[in-house]
């Protein structure tokens, strides 16, 4: 089971440069962000879509399959996208705030 750093201690979203709004910045490189959309595919999610800030309002893409099902997702076992499982699961980093890397850490 994860703890999301998101929900329990206001890691702050992200906008990335092509204009999707991802639930962090680790989901935001080139490949956490490709196994984002595959977690989604498998889900039945359109996550270009869904975190699309030229199609959709704030409101809407938290209220978007796969924002939604992405929050659902940490209350199951093994249930959430892989880079959260690394970020935000058993073994991961803390920190003196409990979101960014940025703050004094020990791996
Ligand atoms: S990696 Fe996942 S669980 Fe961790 S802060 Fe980002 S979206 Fe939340």
């Amino acid at each position: 089971m994860i703890t999301p750093r998101c929900t329990l201690n206001g890691m702050p979203m992200f906008l990335s440069a092509d204009k999707k709004l991802k639930p962090c910045c680790f989901l935001n490189t080139s490949r956490e962000y490709a196994e984002f959309i595959t977690w989604g595919k498998q889900r039945g999610y359109n996550v270009e879509f869904d975190l699309d800030t030229t199609l959709h309002s704030i409101n809407e893409i938290h209220n978007s399959p796969t924002w939604k099902g992405l929050i659902e997702s940490f209350n199951m076992q093994s249930a959430s996208p892989k880079t959260c499982e690394r970020a935000c699961g058993p073994g991961s980093y803390t920190s003196t705030t409990g979101n960014a890397k940025h703050s004094t850490f020990e791996e």
